[in-house]
């Protein structure tokens, strides 16, 4: 998009003009009319940033990039020690900020129903110049504007300095956000070629580039993760920062709501399901044996009879969480399989193993000694079906189930409070 060319005889007399007239002030005077919105130190920059973009030859050239322009310009040979020289750096800063704020009027005017460039005045100019750019600083929204030939950060805007703490002398290019912002080098590489492929996706389908979630450090070592979206415009892409934090939480907690029974607050019965289907897979790879117990109240329904419904939900709640605090691994998992019957689930666990634990379960609830009057032993009791899966197979899940149910109905027809282990 930049093309350059030889002949600037058009704007160079202006910028001579210019450089002679403001090389005469020393830094402090320079620094003291920087710092004035309407000084004639700004507004002359300014006339000959405009003079420059609107020369005759405008459809060829379009310095942006303020060091392209000094390039052609073969009068600032001479100046000695560029790189301290604050009339230069001002025009720099300046020069970045006005094309990016032209390059986005220029963007949107079409959306706004805008004049076209060519029939604009310098006033009107001027003014959406001023807009945007103000737009730009004081948006509540970090952003960051990035120019993809030279990897430069051509701008940054106060939210994203708060939220970051990262300003343009720490972040001057692509290469050090990128080092600053991603510190682990494999992270690093992972989020590079996600931004890269994002931006090649934008431009090939001419669309915005596509939120996705980066966890950034921050400048005092904090992390956020962060929704980085953005848009290309010619040379330079927008990258416009959303901190997720919020609705990652919101989807932790809807994720949990999908996988936790409510009442009891231990897994429900579809992430038991899940549960079920992976251990098996699992087990099967490893060679190694799977256990499951199924557990049901005794009396339960006499319970609720005589004394609510309310304190059958206590009850429920106390026999899920005393369950779960027997386990002794962490592997280990329990959920609620349905009413008043719970399952356990156990990798790498064999027959005998299983069976001590439903010993201790069983020895949890007698402690725990729920009364419950209308029951043989006046309080309550669980009984228990075990099956062991010695070469589990991932297609089992059915059988698996119903030879530990098969178990459980045997453990009732046994007299209840009873632990019997299927011999299928
Ligand atoms: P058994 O010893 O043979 O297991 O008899 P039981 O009475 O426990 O078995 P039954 O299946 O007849 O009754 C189960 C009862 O569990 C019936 C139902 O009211 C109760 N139940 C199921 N879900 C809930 C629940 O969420 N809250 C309460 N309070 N009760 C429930
Ligand atoms: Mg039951
Ligand atoms: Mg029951």
């Amino acid at each position: 998009m930049v093309k350059l060319v030889t002949d600037h005889s058009s704007y160079k007399q202006h910028f001579v003009d210019f450089w002679q007239r403001y090389t005469l002030y020393n830094d402090e005077q320079l620094e003291v009319m920087s710092n004035q919105m309407t000084s004639s130190l700004r507004l002359d920059a300014y006339c000959l940033f405009e003079t420059i973009q609107q020369s005759p030859l405008r459809q060829s050239i379009f310095y942006q990039d303020f060091d392209d322009l000094l390039s052609n310009l073969t009068c600032l040979e001479q100046i000695v020690n560029a790189d301290q020289c604050l009339l230069l750096l001002l025009l720099r800063q300046w020069w970045r900020e006005w094309s990016f704020a032209l390059s986005m009027a220029t963007k949107k005017h079409g959306q706004f129903g805008m004049k076209s460039n060519e029939h604009r005045t310098t006033e009107s100019t001027s003014l959406e110049i001023s807009k945007y750019t103000n737009l730009f600083a004081h948006v509540p929204i970090p952003l960051c504007n990035v120019c993809t030939l030279t990897g430069n950060i051509i701008r940054l805007n106060q939210r994203f300095i708060d939220v970051f703490g990262y300003d343009l002398d720490d972040t001057p290019t692509l290469t050090a956000w990128w080092l600053h912002a991603y510190p682990d080098p494999q992270y690093r590489e992972q989020v590079q070629q996600r931004w890269q492929q994002a931006l090649i996706d934008a431009r090939i389908n001419n669309t915005d580039i596509e939120p996705q979630d980066y966890q950034v450090s921050c400048k005092n070592g904090e992390q956020i993760t962060m929704e980085i979206s953005g848009t290309i415009i010619g040379n330079e892409f927008l990258a416009i920062f959303k901190d997720a934090t919020q609705r990652l939480a919101a989807e932790d907690i809807l994720r949990d709501m999908a996988f936790l029974d409510s009442l009891t607050q231990i897994a429900n019965r579809r992430c038991f399901d899940e549960t079920l289907h992976n251990q098996l897979e699992l087990m099967q790879q490893q060679l190694k044996p799977l256990s499951m117990i199924l557990l049901d109240i005794d009396y339960f329904k006499q319970y609720n009879d005589n004394y609510g419904h309310i304190k059958g939900d206590e009850c429920l709640y106390q026999i899920a969480q005393c369950i779960a605090a027997t386990m002794n691994h962490e592997k280990d998992f329990v959920a609620r399989f349905g009413g008043e019957e719970f399952v356990v689930l156990m990798p790498s666990t064999n027959a005998k193993q299983a069976f001590n634990t439903a010993l201790q379960i069983q020895q949890a609830i007698t402690q725990l000694a729920i009364k419950h009057e209308y029951a043989e032993l006046g309080y309550i009791t669980l009984s228990m079906g075990i099956k062991t899966l010695n070469r589990p197979k991932a297609e089992e899940q059915l059988i698996f189930v119903d030879a530990a149910d098969k178990a459980l109905y045997q453990a009732k027809g046994k007299g209840r409070n009873t632990i019997v282990v299927s011999k299928e």
